[in-house]
């Protein structure tokens, strides 16, 4: 990233359609802020984040889990259901990899030059991370009450266990429609491409870490859990009862939850069921298929079984 002055011949030309050659090349972008930005380095930089969070909590889970249970592959011990659960895992994940450069990208850097120009001079990114933080609460409330958006977002929820794997597990027809809704706000708010790339990053890391097995200190999962979604408060929400499930919607920020009553006053407990009420995890093709079936969900739980 470099400052605004040192602008090259290219910035006068007009914005690309999509900046593939820019990031091969390297070449920086104009934002509203009159930064130049490397969209490439900004990419590597989240991969090198993602990458990482996900070496350290992968490691911590298996070294000391807080849910020892077989399903956790562990070093020296690769049952057979444990090798088919992580193979269902990554091969939604390399699906949704694949989204990423011929959709997602793509989307978002047309809705982050297509702006309707409202944006305030005082506007900062610290409050683009915070609106799209509370726009992911409500766009993953959505998913759990809309059936349409449900039929995608239960392959999420049908594993039945949890590590950090299950971060990267989505449909793809999820991972698309959450970027096509995620591109409305950013025109309306007229986001850099910078804000929506270092939210990814956050995000990514953060859903790593709270679907991890990895084992905090009690005292250490309490104070982060008053400002962020720790694994305690997001297991909760995939424990195999509706009324739970359809609760704790938080990604990073964690008081969302607090402030519009969806917080469950159910607390994790060794050996808690986990998948969706009812229904049982699926092979990858039933998985893949899964919003095309016919089913009927139970009736959602009654907002007595929260705080
Ligand atoms: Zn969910």
């Amino acid at each position: 990233m470099h400052a605004g002055e040192e602008t090259g011949q290219h910035l006068a030309q007009p914005r690309p359609v999509f900046p593939a050659s820019r990031m091969l090349s390297g070449a920086g972008v104009r934002e509203h802020s009159g930064w130049i930005v490397d969209i490439g380095a900004l990419l590597s930089l989240k991969s090198a984040i993602v990458l990482t969070a996900f070496a350290v909590f992968a490691v911590w889970e298996r070294v000391r889990p807080a849910d020892p249970r077989p399903l956790l592959l562990r070093i020296g011990h690769f049952g057979r259901a444990a090798r088919e659960r992580l193979g269902r895992n990554a091969a939604l994940f390399v699906l949704n990899t694949l989204a990423g450069p011929l959709i997602v990208l793509p989307v978002t850097w047309w809705a982050t030059g297509a702006g309707a120009g409202l944006r305030p001079e005082w506007w900062g990114w610290p409050l683009d991370i915070l609106l799209l933080d509370l726009w992911i609460y409500w766009w993953h409330r959505a998913n759990h009450e809309m059936p349409f958006l449900w039929r995608f977002h239960q392959v999420h929820h049908l594993d039945e266990f949890l590590d950090t794997t299950s971060a990267f597990r989505f449909h793809f027809g999820e991972v698309v429609l959450s970027a096509l809704a995620r591109a409305l706000l950013v025109l309306l708010f007229d986001m850099p491409m910078t804000s929506v790339i270092v939210f990814e990053a956050l995000v990514l890391a953060s859903a790593i870490f709270h679907h991890s097995d990895a084992k905090l200190a009690p005292s250490v999962e309490r104070a982060l859990s008053m400002v962020v979604i720790t694994p305690g408060i997001h297991w909760v929400h995939h424990h195999a009862v509706r009324a739970d499930t359809d609760s704790n919607y938080g990604t990073f920020f964690s008081f969302w939850d607090r402030l519009f009553g969806t917080r469950s006053r159910t607390e994790r407990f060794a050996g808690m069921p986990l998948g969706v009420e009812r229904m049982g995890e699926r092979g990858l093709m039933r998985l893949l298929s899964a919003p095309f079936d016919r089913q009927k969900r139970a009736k959602p739980a009654p907002r007595s079984a929260r705080q």
